[in-house]
């Protein structure tokens, strides 16, 4: 890297200024503006050249040394940003805040003034290009009081882009649930939060993080009430830690936009205990937002999400990672999605002008923050008739159900105003506008007169030179004499070279001024033609700052119907997630699930939504449709948790995991796949399914199972509902199996909670015989002509074994290995039998949670080692080192 320099010698003013302004933003890259590109100096210039694979160069010397520089231009600015910040960065912009000639007034060695204008944080961007547009792009901000011992803290969340602000009390158990429901772009963290810190760092996905002094709360309270007033701060009803979030939250963002008038809304308090739980680890599972390799697609969420408007896609993300605990609001959800599934045509008339409509929120907060240009306001005017015509839709509907009478409210709130407005927007700009206000030509003739008429003189003055260029053609005899424009001449006549010495001479030469002569042209300018010029470009100044003003009141009159504007963005969010559940419910065959307010759970032909999705797609295959019955209070003989068993690949992972989603979307609203679906609210899901190795923390695949399965036995509760994959088979054949043992216990007797528990370890379906709410069940399986077949039904009863070596068999396994497994297979069987009904018995005799030293077992290293392969892992290489290691093992036994 290349060292900044030493601030002890005297640098040039440009570099001194440079060296000043970079100097209070140590660690942001500073895009340092020169003209039409952002300069980037010393080791800002090598870490952007990397990152962005720009050339490095290198600008004159500083210090006797050549001062690396790279530089991206002005223009094309945001796509670098978005990948800088991508990579992690932060960029604090700096701007030239007057014009060059200015700058000269004060002599010619005065350096232009520059200021940073904003600091670009991937938590705080405003910016489309900058943004994904279905995905909300949120500033979290933690506050850690309280003590060790009775920790008070909270989290505040905010998005600039629409102005949506949260907080909410959190805890160190629920925080990285929370974070991973949220997916922060940057999380603000309390410089002395050292607890928070190490939970967050041990995140599998943890959010970039910002570092921040901690807020006393009056300044956090101060900095509110200046924002929102004392409404704003009352919401959070005084409770320290909330203010404390959220004032960092706010004062964070403040720093990094400068003067830019914020768009945010007061911060709302979000009631935790009025959500289902969904731990990081179990969302992250059931790939709920995401799959495990951290895509969109393959998740719940893009198989499900049918919504037509970006809006509606954040929205219908934010309800799946946060389901509801209560039953009247899941009811008001569910009422709407049965109303437009049952109104087949509103539906569609619904979703059809919901597709056409633009992003609202997004549009109102770059227009508020001075970011907006005419496109946003054509856009916001599209929006609120679009909305009109909506509400005018749902008025027509006879016994509306209450959520979507909600939005009906919402969307005509202050119709009139509203309309004035909408007409407006539509009325003064032309049907394709500029991005950009200085661009101008987005105000359409006629609707300002001081507007037209400077127009009218511009065109005039247009018509006067087209009318110039005949004369002058024909008073020289060039046919071929143009009048013509550049950025460099301005309007000038251009001849071909062949004629510019007939207007260099007399009697021409003392009309024609030469300018400039190129290989093909030779090009003059006029007196007259100057005046016109003048004219033309006074004209065209007068014109664009009409429109500039014009523009400004546009702007005004959107931001004094703020409220109205955002009332109705996010209503139309709520019913295109509406609509789109109905059509996802009509479409993929769903139905209403009912609710109750005990533990059953009672899923009839349930099937898993993504996976059913993929074997359509993949080879139009169906998916068999399974029940489930659990009920925690174990009612009618029906149990509290099945123990599933079944080979590998029959489907078991699949079983587990679509009644997990079936609880997760029938509380957040959404009809389920399954013929019928009665679910006794679940308070909080737990998933521990797969294996995965986080070697990058150092956390073997055993540590992480078992630091997952630890937080499901410490906070599942009776309301829970808990789905476990292969407990314990990360470690020695015995040691796995009396954790699983011990971990079906605790959830069948002390927990008490629904529980799918899928299992290897054939040994624990004897549990069946003591344990009265447990049931076995297994994945069904039928061998023909030697061959398995899988037939992905659950079935009643434990699995008769485990047929490894066929699925080995069918990953292509050699034959050569396969028939020695079996071999060593039907020996370890032999030895096992005489043994194992002891050992069984003995495990049934043990008394429950006693405290009780078991006398270690002889070690069996063939055991342990057979224990320990996973053949879904091994190349055909490995597999016979592994034969052979396991012959050796054999031999030194017998
Ligand atoms: P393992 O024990 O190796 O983890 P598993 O028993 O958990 O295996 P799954 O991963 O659930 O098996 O399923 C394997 C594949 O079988 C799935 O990817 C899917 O293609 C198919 N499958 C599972 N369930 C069904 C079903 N109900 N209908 C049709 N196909 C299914």
């Amino acid at each position: 890297m290349t060292a900044s320099p030493a601030p002890d010698t005297k640098p040039t003013p440009m570099m001194a200024q440079y060296l000043d302004i970079k100097a209070g933003y140590p660690d942001a890259l500073l895009f340092y503006r020169m003209g039409d590109f952002y300069e980037l100096f010393f080791d800002d210039a090598v870490a952007a050249a990397a990152a962005l694979d720009i050339t490095l160069t290198h600008r004159g010397k500083h210090l006797g040394e050549a001062v690396p520089m790279c530089g991206v231009p002005f223009h094309a600015s945001e796509s670098y940003l978005q990948r800088l910040i991508r990579a992690g960065f932060k960029v604090a912009i700096c701007e030239q805040m007057e014009e060059p000639s200015e700058a000269k007034k004060r002599g010619s060695k005065a350096v232009v003034r520059r200021d940073v204008v904003r600091l670009v944080t991937a938590g705080t961007l405003s910016e489309d290009a900058l943004l994904e547009a279905r995905r909300n792009n949120f500033l979290a901000s933690l506050s850690c009081l309280g003590t060790d011992k009775q920790p008070d803290w909270a989290l505040a969340w905010l998005d600039m882009s629409t102005g949506e602000f949260f907080v909410c009390p959190t805890s160190p158990e629920n925080l990285t649930a929370l974070l991973a429901r949220l997916a922060p772009g940057e999380l603000l963290l309390p410089d002395n939060a050292v607890a928070a810190w190490r939970l967050v760092e041990d995140m599998s996905d943890p959010p970039s993080i910002g570092k921040i002094p901690a807020m006393e709360s009056k300044a956090a309270i101060d900095v509110l009430m200046q924002e929102f007033g004392s409404d704003g701060v009352a919401a959070l009803k005084e409770t320290r830690s909330l203010c404390v979030a959220a004032g960092q939250a706010l004062a964070y963002v403040r720093a990094t936009q400068f003067d830019s008038t914020l768009c945010l809304r007061a911060p709302m308090s979000q009631q935790g205990d009025k959500l289902m739980g969904i731990d990081a680890a179990s969302l992250a599972n059931l790939e709920v937002l995401r799959t495990q390799s951290g895509e969109t697609q393959g998740s719940l969420l893009a198989a499900i999400d049918l919504t037509v408007t970006a809006a509606g896609g954040r929205a219908m993300a934010s309800r799946l990672a946060a389901p509801l605990a209560a039953r009247p609001a899941i009811e008001a959800r569910l009422d709407a999605v049965g109303f437009l599934s049952a109104e087949t045509a509103l539906r569609a008339a619904v979703r059809a002008t919901l597709k056409a409509l633009p992003d609202m929120a997004r549009a109102l907060t770059r227009l508020a923050m001075e970011r907006g240009g005419p496109r946003d306001c054509l856009a916001l005017g599209q929006g609120l008739i679009g909305a009109a015509q909506l509400a005018e839709k749902l008025a027509t509907q006879n016994a509306l159900p209450m959520a979507l009478g909600e939005v009906a409210q919402a969307l005509s709130g202050e119709a009139d105003k509203v309309l004035v407005l909408a007409e407006t927007l539509d009325c003064a700009l032309v049907a394709q506008p500029p991005l950009l206000a200085r661009d101008g030509g987005f105000v359409v003739d006629g609707y300002d007169a001081a507007l037209d008429a400077a127009r009218g003189l511009r065109d005039e003055s247009r018509r006067v030179i087209a009318g110039l260029q005949n004369r002058y053609a024909e008073e020289t005899g060039i046919k071929a004499l143009k009048i013509k424009y550049n950025g460099v001449l301005g309007y000038h006549i251009d001849v071909p070279a062949a004629h510019g010495d007939t207007l260099m001479r007399p009697p021409f030469s003392d009309i024609f001024i030469h300018r400039q002569t190129l290989a093909n042209a030779v090009r003059f300018s006029t007196q007259d033609l100057a005046e016109l010029a003048g004219e033309i470009s006074r004209a065209g100044e007068t014109a664009l700052a009409l429109e500039g003003q014009i523009f400004e009141r546009l702007r005004a009159s959107i931001l004094d119907l703020r409220t109205e504007i955002e009332m109705r963005a996010e209503a139309l969010a709520s019913l295109d997630v509406a609509a789109a559940l109905a059509e996802l419910a009509e479409q993929r065959n769903w139905h209403r699930p009912t609710l109750f307010d005990d533990t059953r759970f009672h899923i009839e032909a349930g099937r898993h939504p993504v996976v059913e999705a993929a074997l359509r797609a993949d080879a139009n295959k169906p998916f068999i449709a399974n029940d489930c019955a659990l009920d925690g209070a174990h009612k009618a003989s029906t149990p509290r948790l099945t123990l599933l068993t079944g080979p590998n690949m029959a489907g078991k992972s699949t079983f587990l995991r679509q009644n997990a989603l079936l609880a997760i979307l029938a509380q957040m609203g959404s009809f389920v796949p399954a013929a019928r679906a009665e679910i006794g609210l679940v308070d909080r899901v737990f998933s521990r399914v797969g294996a995965a190795d986080d070697l990058a923390r150092g956390r073997s695949t055993f540590m992480v199972e078992m630091v997952e399965t630890a937080t499901i036995l410490q906070q599942a509760s009776p309301r829970s509902l808990v789905i476990l994959d292969e407990i314990g088979r990360g470690t020695a054949t015995f040691d796995g199996l009396s954790i699983a043992w011990a971990c079906v216990e605790y959830l069948h007797d002390i927990t008490g909670c629904r529980t799918l528990f899928a299992t290897h370890y054939h040994e624990l379906t004897a549990l069946a015989a003591r344990l009265d709410g447990l049931s076995n069940a297994s994945m069904r399986v039928r061998e023909h002509e030697g061959k398995l077949v899988f037939l992905h039904e659950v079935g009643k009863g434990a699995a008769d074994r485990s047929y490894g070596i066929h699925v080995a068999e069918l990953a292509g396994l050699p034959a050569q290995v396969t028939q020695r497994a079996r071999h060593v297979l039907q020996q370890l069987e032999e030895n096992d039998a005489a043994t194992k009904a002891d050992s069984v018995a003995a495990l049934d005799g043990l008394p429950l949670f006693a405290e009780q030293v078991v006398a270690p077992k002889k070690t069996d290293a063939l055991a342990d080692a057979l224990a320990s392969l996973d053949p879904d892992r091994l190349s055909p290489r490995e597999a016979l080192d592994w034969l052979y290691r396991l012959q050796a093992l054999s031999d030194k036994q017998d």
